[in-house]
């Protein structure tokens, strides 16, 4: 964070195994991923599929289904679209270093309009004022993306919807990958030779 180099520029390919950017696109809904990521800190990372690669954000405590828990999410550098499938080990010594899990992912759907018109996600998140509803396995409904006014900062928030939920607490409860069924550390120890 705080950095302005690129995905490619922050990794080298030859150690981590990362995805390198192959110009992957698909068909269908935009998706979304979000990444437990064991790092120096134990965070979540946010993947939002805008115009061909995935914004990103780090989200510290990881997105909340309680509409009055304001989420900070700090921008973290694009990422490629091949990203949303990374499960793995990141080798010391590069950036990120530490476990990676696929924790949710899913598509969503653009909820805003402007005046009536279809206004594009992309300048909604030049804007700082994002409205999606996430079609994930853990995390469902509305979420609007907020950037703070003269701050670096974003807050993610859930939704008052019919999805939300005080109660429960799945970045603390729901512990494994929905690409394998993998704990972080089960990750860790089937991918450290990686
Ligand atoms: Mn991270």
């Amino acid at each position: 964070m705080g950095s302005r180099k690129t995905y490619k520029q922050k990794r080298n390919f030859e150690v981590t195994s990362e995805p390198r950017p192959s110009g992957y696109s698909h068909d269908g809904e935009p998706i979304f991923v979000i990444q437990k990521h064991n790092a120096r800190n134990l965070h979540f990372d946010f993947r939002l599929e805008i115009n061909g690669v995935l914004k990103s954000w780090a989200v510290p405590k990881g997105p909340s289904t309680d509409p009055s828990e304001k989420r900070l999410a700090m921008p973290t550098e694009d990422h490629p679209m091949e990203y949303a499938d990374f499960e793995g080990v990141i080798p010391e010594g590069q950036y990120g270093a530490g476990t990676v899990m696929v924790w949710d992912k899913g598509t969503f759907e653009n909820l805003k309009s402007k005046d009536g018109k279809n206004v594009s996600l992309e300048q909604f998140y030049k804007d700082g004022k994002i409205e999606i509803f996430l079609k994930g396995k853990k995390i469902h409904g509305g979420y609007a993306l907020i950037k703070m006014k003269n701050r670096k900062g974003w807050l993610l928030i859930k939704m008052d919807d019919e999805h939300a939920d005080a109660r429960r607490n799945p970045t603390s409860t729901e512990n494994r990958s929905v690409k394998t069924g993998r704990t972080l550390s089960e990750i860790q120890t089937e991918h450290q030779n990686d």
